[in-house]
């Protein structure tokens, strides 16, 4: 088989490799715009995982990769003038450069025919030219390919809302280092680890919005590279920050991550080749078909199982077609499962002012968990005592004694007060609609429904949302507090509650408005009664479902004072039933023991009760 790769990277490189490998008589080339040794970038990391794949693919490159490694454990978070340390996260990180070099010696050692400083602007013709069966488009985040052929690929490209610049520094990072920086313009954040001997990888990064208040869009390279030194001048001991993106003028080195996602990975172009008029695949492989933010670092690794991934399909294919079709299958899913952890991780450095009031310690567990592929349990298999001495903190700020060699009890399961109630712990039912009411009143079936989970050890259940005129009801269904009837039928509930449980009841009240009169779930959700609806009263006279929905009469303000009065009648029902907790709309004032996240609330009992 002929094959060219179009790019250099990591993804072409590895690639022509294996497929060297896997077939000596496979001609394989790869072609790169830059020369042997330029390349963009400083240091790259991997899990031990991903090292673990490289391993098996090619033993060879694989090991001489390890011996250029640098490894470490520990991630140091620097934050409100505290350095909090976890270990167990096992990275490695290597210089790009080293590795691509790593990779071109051990191409060239199989007879991959490596092509140097050839931009390719026409892939056709490249095919064309080499007389290729398969084209791989590996010519990264801004791929040429990819664009030509956007109506096959159809890429979704959402740029985010952060700028980075990514540097390098001989200041030595002996961990994971994320350094945060309150500037009047917003927070600024580093990335920084080492790579190799006497040099680390430095990553600036903070909101485009601050980055422009900031005056760095107008600054020249050199001017942004020493704003960056002044702010983290308590990190680099007086190193410099370099950059080596020497071709790029003024603030251009300040990117906004594009998120890449494309719909299809093949193009089938029909070529007058010297074998005569074929169809000659191309295919996307690496930053060309996806990207993931770098601060999970995982674009190199998606760029080489990618290869992995190709290599072994054709390997075991009848045909070039099934083989791409399958590679397409397997790869798109596997790189949204990493882009899933990666949007988690890309908006937790975006919305760090929403963090900023945490304490380090909860500052800290956030962001070791924010790509919600590290959980609780999975930070204690990394660091026991790291997790220990954070629960232990828990306990101490929610006002529980643990006593001496005892395990501190998990955070979910500590207590959480605001204002006068105080939750035996973190586990709320969530309110849902059961459309199980006869007339508003709840009967047996809430009483299970809310009275089970109560028993089952929830610090909160709450109940549906409940409506506080018949008018303001969503379907017949619906739970009411406009009468007594309906107050009694939920005092029965809330007194089964506090009698059989630790438990606390809180209860929504709310008004349908235009989505109102309309049928239980399973007879057609928002679909209007066949019969007996009521008239709807809301904010305007525009219906719920444009040609559906009935059309409701805009308020008046006498509509507006009777609704208010219904809240209010409402409301004394609830606190006379002995509920612990109403959501209000009032700004939120609860905040106590820790992470106040809760909805804005009325506290209608006083904590003392029980
Ligand atoms: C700030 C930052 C930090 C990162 N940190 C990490 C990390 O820690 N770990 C990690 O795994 N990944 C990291 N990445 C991502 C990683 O660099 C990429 O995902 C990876 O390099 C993708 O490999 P690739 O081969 O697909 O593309 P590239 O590495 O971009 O290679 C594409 C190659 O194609 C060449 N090329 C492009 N167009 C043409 C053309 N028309 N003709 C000829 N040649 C062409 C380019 O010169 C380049 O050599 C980071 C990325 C950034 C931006």
């Amino acid at each position: 088989m002929k094959i060219v790769c179009l790019g250099g990277g990591p993804a072409g490189l590895y690639f022509g490799l294996l497929m060297k490998l896997q077939n000596p008589a496979n001609e394989v080339t790869v072609i790169e715009r830059n020369r042997p040794y330029d390349t963009f970038g400083w240091g790259v990391v991997f899990s031990d995982a991903t090292m673990q794949n490289l391993a098996e693919a090619d033993p060879v490159s694989a090991e001489t990769i390890v011996d250029a490694f640098s490894h470490w454990d520990d991630i140091d978070i620097h934050y409100k003038g505290r350095t909090l340390r976890s270990g167990g996260h096992g990275f490695i990180g290597i210089g790009r450069k080293h590795m691509l070099n790593i990779l071109q010696a051990r191409c060239e050692e199989v007879g991959v025919k490596l092509v140097f400083e050839t931009y390719v602007e026409d892939d056709q013709k490249v095919a064309i030219d080499y007389d290729a069966d398969l084209v791989i488009a590996s010519d990264g985040l801004n791929s040429v390919v990819r664009k030509r052929y956007a109506d096959t690929f159809k890429p979704d490209i959402d740029t985010r809302r952060c700028r980075f610049v990514w540097l390098g520094t001989t200041k030595v990072f002996d961990a994971f280092t994320f350094a945060f920086v309150e500037t009047e313009h917003g927070w600024f954040q580093a990335h920084a680890y080492r790579f190799e001997d006497g040099m680390s990888t430095f990553i600036v990064e903070t909101l485009d919005e601050t980055w422009q208040a900031a005056g760095l869009e107008t600054m020249s390279q050199e001017e942004g590279i020493a704003y960056c030194e002044k702010l983290f001048a308590p990190w680099l001991d007086g190193h410099k920050l370099i950059s080596n993106a020497t071709h790029l003028r003024g603030s251009a080195i300040w990117i906004r991550f594009p998120r890449v996602i494309c719909n299809g990975w093949v193009q089938w172009n029909e070529l007058d080749t010297p074998r005569g008029q074929r169809k000659v695949p191309v295919v996307l492989m690496g930053d060309a078909a996806h990207t993931a933010h770098f601060s999970i670092g995982s674009g190199t690794k998606l760029a080489l199982e990618d290869a992995i991934e190709l290599a072994r399909c054709l390997k075991d294919t009848s045909s070039l077609q099934a083989g791409l079709k399958h590679y397409e299958d397997v790869r798109s899913v596997e790189v949204l499962k990493i882009q899933n952890a990666a949007r988690n991780s890309t908006e937790w450095f975006e919305s760090v002012a929403r963090y900023a009031n945490l304490e380090p310690e909860q500052f800290a567990y956030s962001l070791l968990t924010r790509s919600q592929r590290i959980s609780h349990e999975n930070l204690r298999m990394r660091d026991a005592a790291w997790l220990e001495g954070y629960e232990k903190w828990v306990a101490g700020r929610t006002g529980v004694e643990v006593s001496h060699g005892k395990r501190p009890p998990m955070p979910m399961l500590t207590p959480f007060k605001a204002r006068g109630v105080t939750l035996a712990n973190r586990i709320v039912m969530s309110p849902m609609a059961m459309y199980s009411c006869v007339d508003g009143a709840p009967g047996d079936f809430h009483l299970v429904h809310l009275g089970s989970r109560a028993m089952g050890g929830a610090g909160l259940v709450m109940v549906e949302m409940t409506c506080v005129s018949p008018d303001a009801r969503i379907t017949p269904g619906c739970p009411g507090m406009w009468n007594d009837a309906q107050g009694a039928a939920f005092k029965r509930i809330v007194d089964f509650v506090h009698g059989n449980s630790n438990a606390r009841i809180g209860i929504q009240l709310g008004h349908a408005g235009r989505k109102g009169s309309t049928r239980l779930a399973w007879d057609g959700i928002d679909q209007p009664l066949p019969a007996d609806n009521w008239p709807l009263v809301a904010a305007s006279a525009v219906p719920y479902i444009e040609g559906v929905s009935q059309v409701p009469r805009a308020a008046t303000r006498a509509d507006m004072d009777r609704i208010r009065g219904d809240f209010v009648a409402a409301a004394k029902r609830v606190a006379a039933a002995g509920f612990d907790w109403l959501p209000s709309a009032s700004p939120p004032r609860a905040s106590t023991g820790s992470n106040c996240t809760a909805p804005t609330a009325t506290c209608c009992r006083p904590s003392s009760r029980r």
